[in-house]
């Protein structure tokens, strides 16, 4: 294999498009090959639930064609990677084409889970990819009862959404909030309530037995016996890595490709980043994070690391945030569910809380507070005392 195969990145969504930006920013000339099974140029994954599905955006495209065309960096789209050979140093595509590689790349995200009982009726939707959401946008401005399984995020997000479309929407959780087991129950339920104020049905503590229909959904049943009447039903029930093209490949994966620091993989010139990869922490355990900060976060140190540059030191202090109706809910930090929570601020639909842990203060959540969680950036990133915030 010559020098001459490039950086070739497999996956199309931001870590793709960031890597392959962050690559041309440090003045690496050689080829760079993105190779995405979508058909679309990489897109931002965000607005899928939020503006794409509430029809205030079409257009989520990172970059436009001219930017790949510019910066020299080929797109293969609509080709799925379909096995690696790390000895070879090719990747082999649906197509039966293969590449060789200098350094590769992995950044191919999640898959959404399914509920694998459930039968093949029209109306049962998951949401991931762009085309995903133009289904369900189609579909719910038809519909007028939907059943959202699983008060996670994307869950939350997209009864959010539904509700905007002027669709009733039961939102069906077995943990006793939504969000329990990322912020805990309290926070949890503040955001139980701002979906009730909205008009959601909220079902906690319980799961979905059966859904029927006729070609199409019509009725959900629930694990306590309720039926509920529904033309359409969304399955937010989380993802799992994308890493099936890697079987056999000896990559080692365990929940994501397992990492080093800087998004080494257990082979040489094979590396990994967002939603698909578990890079090792500070404190030497393996963590998957499945935010869209944290792709910006590993791209500064993956990028250096291939090129043999100096990698930045900076400490990273993590950052999400979802948009429920008017209310952004931000996270900052690493807030654990068993941590004590410290809600110092609600007026009923807007909150703030502090989140500690062993004294120290760990995390901070807000609901339509934007200034006051970014204030103890600097705080939580320097591990202060629960009393400096704590009036
Ligand atoms: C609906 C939705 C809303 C979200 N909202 C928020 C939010 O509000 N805040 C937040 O912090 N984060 C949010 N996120 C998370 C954020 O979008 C992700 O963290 C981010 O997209 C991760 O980027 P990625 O490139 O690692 O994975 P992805 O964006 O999933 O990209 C992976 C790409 O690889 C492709 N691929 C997979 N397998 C192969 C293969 N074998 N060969 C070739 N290509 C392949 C996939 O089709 C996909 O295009 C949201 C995610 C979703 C789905």
């Amino acid at each position: 294999m010559t020098a001459s195969n490039g950086i070739v990145i497999v996956g199309g969504g931001l870590a793709a498009a960031r890597t392959a930006e962050q690559l041309r920013r440090a003045e690496y000339a050689g080829r760079v090959t993105i190779v995405s099974d979508e058909v679309h140029l990489p897109y931002d994954r965000p607005p899928l639930s939020k503006e794409v599905l509430r029809k205030e955006v079409d257009d989520v495209a990172l970059k436009p064609r001219e930017w790949y065309d510019e910066n020299d960096i080929t797109l293969r789209l609509g080709a799925a990677a379909t096995a690696l050979d790390t000895a070879a140093r090719t990747v082999t595509l649906a197509d039966g084409s293969v590449l060789g590689y200098d350094e590769l790349v992995i950044a191919t995200g999640l898959v959404p889970r399914r509920i694998p009982a459930l039968p093949d009726l029209d109306g049962i939707r998951v949401l991931r990819t762009f085309d995903e959401s133009m289904a369900l946008r189609e579909h719910a401005s038809a519909a007028q009862r939907a059943v959202v399984i699983g008060a996670g995020f994307i869950g939350c997000e997209v009864a959010a959404s539904l509700r905007s479309l002027g669709v009733d929407v039961v939102l069906v959780e077995p943990q006793p909030t939504p969000l329990a087991s990322v912020l805990g129950e309290r926070i949890g339920g503040l955001v139980a309530r701002l979906h009730r104020a909205e008009g959601v049905d909220v079902r906690l503590g319980v799961g979905v037995a059966e859904v029927r229909g006729e070609g199409r959904v019509d009725t959900v049943v629930l694990t306590d016996g309720t039926e509920l009447a529904a033309d359409l039903v969304v399955v937010g029930i989380g993802s799992h890595p994308a890493t099936g093209w890697l079987e056999g490949s000896g990559i080692e994966v365990d929940n994501g490709v397992l990492c080093d620091e800087a998004g080494r993989t257990s082979a040489p010139n094979v590396w990994a980043l967002g939603d698909v990869a578990s890079w090792r922490d500070a404190t030497g355990h393996q963590a998957r994070v499945e935010h869209w900060s944290n792709v910006a976060d590993q791209t500064r140190v993956v990028v250096p690391a291939m090129l043999g540059q100096d990698t930045s030191s900076a400490v990273v202090v993590p950052y999400f945030w979802s948009d429920q109706y008017d209310v952004k809910i931000q996270c900052l930090g690493e807030p654990e569910a068993t941590d004590t929570v410290h809600l110092v601020e609600d007026d009923g639909r807007k909150f703030l809380a502090y989140y500690e842990r062993d004294g120290v203060l760990v995390g901070v959540v807000g609901g339509g507070m934007p200034g006051k969680v970014m204030k103890v950036r600097a705080k939580i990133a320097a591990g202060a005392p629960i009393s400096d915030v704590l009036g």
